[in-house]
């Protein structure tokens, strides 16, 4: 049951340090325009994953707290609603140009706490960046329709809406990235929001917030909330909140999306993944391998976009030799170590599960190519370590094919023809993305026609629209109507009003009150 699943995820958070042990450097709360510590007594730690120390205390914000923003988003709506969309325009050019500035910062902050790589980190501000250069572009975005004349003297037209207060829930694994698909696009709209950055590496989100008001956010506008599953059901819960984007797996997206919408919120919910790569025979081998390598490898292989799956088609079974060689020579390091490829997982506890889950491969008949278990890396005895992995000769009904692993492993299964392929890929639960190597332009069309993942890359392996597109997961992988930015992310955060006006000199026309329904005549 539901209550079941958040009891077990809830377990699985980490332990809340005792009180008297908290750190010189606690993650703050922002509450009405105010870093504030917070008056919890439950903190959580956040730790360096290449080295587990502790670098900061991540407080469980009470629910006066969260009261207290959720007040504070409310009576800024009130303002900001009716703040000029040029105002708001110049707000998001602002922060666009101040993350720019800060771009190094914040991705020391996300190596420090996530673990990737200083380059990978510097991506991971930069595709947020993106969200809000498209924000900026909010005055044309929320053009509504007009229709004159629809009867006589009469004309129909519509605005696009903020909804009020709006809230945001974060992973781990982007922590800039995903907090800009969400905050820029709703306050750019005319909303506020209270955001939760992820409770593992809340230091980007933290800083971004500060850039936010140095760039004109008023108080009470975004406010920054602490926790994990109490503070998120406050967020499904609370009356003030009128729309909730979520980001994460699928057993607290699933929780979120039915308790949000259960209160009649609107929600959008991101989820888990299983992108497969489909590798046809006539595809260029180097650049087809190199791609599979990075988009497998990559973050550790903690991307939601990750392609963690190969299918390789007929003979391309047989470039399994060379992926291990390319695959062997990436270099496992702390992120801010020079030609580090591969950073450390999260967790302890997220690279068991990824270790167990290689096991139980194994176990069920898969060949181990490339074994990054239990890997020791110079400097670092303690980090959360796990090298390139490579299973060949899975099948679908493995543990290892069933389960999203989200660490550096990639599970390889053989098929015959590009239909097989197909079939197997369209048969997976999630359908976030996926990617086909080819030369063969009439193959690749098929490809993208009859697949049913909903973002497709053709030679293009981690196939993420830039934001004047959507996010467009399907299956699985997305709950909701809306996908995150683009058209639809204003979608989201808008509502329409359809507003009919007469306006006539005189009133020689309307002798007679008019008892039928108008129609407009
Ligand atoms: P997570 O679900 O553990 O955490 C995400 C957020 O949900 C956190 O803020 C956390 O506090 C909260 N949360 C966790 N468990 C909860 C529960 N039981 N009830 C209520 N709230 C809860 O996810 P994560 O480990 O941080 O991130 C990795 C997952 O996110 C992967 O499954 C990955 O595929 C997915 N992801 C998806 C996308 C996408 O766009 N589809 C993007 C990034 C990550």
């Amino acid at each position: 049951t539901a209550t079941t699943t958040t009891a077990t995820r809830a377990m699985a958070l980490p332990r809340a340090l005792a009180t008297q042990t908290r750190l010189a450097s606690t993650t703050k709360l922002f509450i009405n325009g105010e870093f504030r510590e917070s008056t919890t007594d439950k903190w959580l730690p956040v730790r360096n994953p290449a080295t587990n120390e502790i670098v900061s205390e991540v407080p469980c914000a009470t629910p006066e707290e969260l009261n207290e923003a959720a007040e504070s988003a409310a009576a800024t709506f009130k303002t900001w609603r009716n703040s000029s969309v040029i105002t708001r325009q110049n707000v998001m050019f602002k922060l666009q140009g101040l993350l720019r500035d800060n771009m190094s910062e914040l991705a020391k902050l996300i190596t420090l706490e996530q673990g990737k790589t200083l380059a990978d980190a510097e991506g991971d501000v930069l595709r947020g960046i993106q969200v809000v250069e498209h924000a900026c572009g909010i005055p044309s975005l929320l053009m509504g329709e007009t229709v004159g004349n629809v009867a006589k003297d009469m004309d129909t037209y519509s605005y696009r809406m903020p909804l009020g207060v709006t809230a945001g829930i974060c992973p781990f694994n982007f922590p800039a990235m995903i907090p800009l698909w969400m905050f820029p696009v709703s306050l750019a709209c005319g909303n506020t929001m209270l955001l939760k950055p992820s409770e593992r590496d809340p230091g980007a989100a933290m800083l971004i917030a500060k850039l936010a008001q140095e760039a004109g956010v008023p108080d009470g506008a975004l406010n920054m909330v602490h926790g994990s599953v109490d503070t998120v059901n406050f967020l499904c819960d609370n009356e003030h909140i009128k729309a909730i984007s979520f980001v994460g797996s699928d057993n607290a997206g699933m929780h979120i999306w039915n308790r949000g919408s259960g209160n009649g919120k609107r929600v959008q919910s991101n989820m888990g993944a299983k992108n497969h790569g489909v590798i046809l025979p006539d595809a260029n081998k180097t650049a087809t391998l190199n791609a599979l390598v990075g988009a497998a490898f990559g973050a550790a292989g903690q991307r939601c976009m990750a392609l963690s799956t190969v299918v390789l088609v007929g003979e391309a079974a047989s470039w399994s030799e060379d992926l291990i060689e390319l695959a062997r020579g990436l270099k496992v390091s702390a992120g801010d170590q020079p030609g580090t490829d591969v950073g450390p997982m999260i967790s302890r506890e997220a690279m068991q599960r990824a270790y167990d889950l290689v096991e139980s491969g194994v176990q069920q008949g898969a060949k181990l190519l490339l074994d990054g278990r239990n890997i020791k890396v110079d400097g670092y005895p303690d980090g959360n370590w796990m090298g390139p992995t490579i299973l060949s000769h899975v099948t679908t009904d493995m543990d290892c094919y069933k389960e999203e692993i989200f660490g550096p492993v990639l599970v390889c299964l053989e098929v015959d023809t590009i239909d097989e392929a197909i079939e197997l890929v369209n048969k997976n639960r999630w359908g976030n993305g996926t990617a086909v190597f080819t030369n063969c332009g009439a193959a690749a069309r098929k490809f993208t026609f009859e697949i049913e993942a909903g973002q497709v890359g053709v030679n293009v392996p981690i196939p993420v629209p830039l934001p004047m597109f959507s996010f467009t997961g399907n299956k699985a992988s997305f709950v909701g109507d809306l996908n995150f930015y683009g058209k639809a992310g204003v979608q989201f955060y808008t509502q329409l009003k359809t507003i009919t006006s007469l306006w006539r000199n005189s009133d020689a026309d309307v002798l007679k009150a008019a008892t039928v329904m108008p129609t407009m005549k």
